[in-house]
């Protein structure tokens, strides 16, 4: 660090990495900062969750100007690389130069993502030389997990109706709308029939055997950030494969793919019974070929196997599997719910604004029932409403439950915002180019706030970090510099 701790934004940045503060161990950052701001005569309070809102009295002449807030998340992923014997509870991360960047000098997360944010805000709340409103600095706590902080944060804490979230990772660009979402679990009864090893010998298809049928090497991904790329789903093309099986006389026993509805399904398996081995293994080339040729670019690795798993069933297990009729049910629900892309955005092109993502799939003759987990994501609330209708739809016509869990309010783009236009100008004056505006496909903090006070003024903005969220995170130096100019003179032009 050296020279830099001389610039505040890097001294406080400094501070606030030697405290160890991963999600939900936020107190004693949140401690260290409420008595930095007793040093200073800033009147501050704290709430149970640890959440912080500090005050800053206007500068001269912009008394009666409205205030802002200024946020920051106070926790930190913690992601190291194996050889690294940090400990985040009780270590310090320690600061390293490279070139323009500031890295992590312990093999792990650096922790920008959101230390910067916070440092910026400190060194504005401890600069009496600077022109702004009045000031609400609220920084929040495990925002990387579950928002806790700004989902309980009390609106009686803060009076402002515009707020400058300092959380984006890309100078040159400012957030204006995040989508909200919901987990879903849709569960559909199916019945299998029930049959021994020597029964299916004697059925008129004689000669069954178990495999197992696997669509892997897919390239997976985030459920909201990567829904667009072209990646494929494994559960979706594993269903397209065994509808080809169940046309050659398969008999399919059981289906699971994906284990987390927040990233697009990479893998997905069936267990199948099958007597014309022969026919079952050219319908897997056939359908390999096409996955290839509508994939090959995103998922080189893209395989589809059917290998024997008599192994993995005993000779006298009583198998039970679905009778075609009950499959053709599970698979109309697979292939007709909505899954990747809804819609399409009409502002910012290229950007999605709705979406599904058809994470998880179970179906076991143990539980007698289809479980298909996903996550709905829409810009708008009345987009995440839609596609909750569609699959209601489907459910109600197979006779499925639906339940919804883990929900979270959308930051909805504003057609007029008069903080967005002030910060655009600001950006366009000093740098002599145009701000790129954006929305995200991912829960930000901003949807929270929105719910607390509708009529909030939200932008997100912050210097270029590069791989967040893992060991290799870094700042560019030079970046933060150039943004926290950019930020005091917008403070200078919000009268
Ligand atoms: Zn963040």
């Amino acid at each position: 660090m050296f020279e830099l701790e001389k610039e505040r934004v890097f001294y406080y940045f400094e501070k606030i990495s030697s405290i160890p503060r991963e999600s939900g161990n936020e107190k004693a950052v949140s401690d260290w900062v409420l008595s930095w701001t007793k040093t200073l005569g800033l009147e501050a309070a704290q709430d149970a969750a640890f959440n912080l809102v500090i005050r800053k009295k206007a500068s001269a002449g912009y008394e009666t100007a409205a205030p802002v807030i200024l946020q920051a998340h106070m926790d930190m992923v913690c992601e190291k690389t194996p050889e690294s014997s940090h400990d985040f509870t009780k270590d310090p991360i320690l600061l390293k130069v490279e070139n323009d960047w500031l890295t992590s000098a312990c093999k792990t997360s650096l922790g920008a993502d959101n230390g910067i944010g916070m440092a910026c805000a400190m060194a504005i709340l401890e600069d009496d030389s600077l022109a702004h409103p009045p000031l609400e600095v609220i920084f929040t706590v495990e925002e990387e997990t579950t928002f806790k902080g700004a989902n309980s944060i009390s609106p009686e804490l803060f009076y402002s109706k515009r707020m400058i979230n300092l959380d984006h990772a890309d100078e040159k660009e400012l957030i204006a709308g995040s989508c909200g979402g919901t987990g879903v679990m849709f569960t559909l009864p199916l019945s299998w029939e029930k049959c021994e090893n020597s029964e299916l010998g004697k059925n008129e298809n004689a000669g069954y055997e178990a495999y197992e049928i696997k669509v892997c090497g897919l390239k997976g991904g985030h459920s909201g950030e990567d829904i667009h790329r072209g990646r494929g789903n494994a559960i979706q093309l594993l269903f397209r494969v065994l509808q080809e099986i169940v046309s050659v006389g398969g008999k399919v026993i059981s289906v699971y793919g994906g284990t987390n509805r927040l990233a697009i399904s990479r893998e997905a398996q069936a267990m199948v019974l099958i007597n014309d081995r022969q026919a079952a293994e050219e319908k897997i080339t056939a359908m390999k070929a096409v996955f290839q040729k509508e994939f090959g670019k995103s998922a080189p690795d893209l395989d589809v196997m059917m290998e024997s798993a008599v192994t993995k069933i005993s000779e006298n297990e009583r198998i039970c599997y679905l009778k075609d009729s009950e499959f053709e049910k599970m698979a109309a629900v697979v292939r007709l719910f909505p899954d990747g892309i809804i819609s399409m955005s009409g502002d910012f092109p290229g950007q999605v604004d709705s979406s599904n993502n058809l994470g998880i799939i179970r179906a076991f003759p143990e539980t007698g029932e289809l479980q298909v987990i996903s996550e709905i994501r829409g810009l708008y609330r009345t987009m995440v409403e839609d596609t909750k209708s569609r699959i209601e739809m489907l459910g109600s016509l197979f006779g499925a439950k639906v339940e919804y869990f883990a929900g979270y309010v959308s930051w909805e783009y504003a057609q007029d915002s008069c903080l967005r236009k002030t910060a655009l100008d600001v950006y366009k004056k000093m740098f002599g180019e145009e701000m790129k505006v954006s929305t995200v496909h991912a829960g930000l903090e901003g949807g929270m706030f929105t719910e607390k006070e509708p009529e909030m003024d939200i932008i997100s903005i912050g210097p270029s970090c590069q791989y967040f969220h893992s060991p290799m995170e870094r700042v560019s130096i030079r970046s933060v510099k150039k943004f926290y100019g950019f930020l005091t003179a917008l403070l200078a032009k919000l009268k």
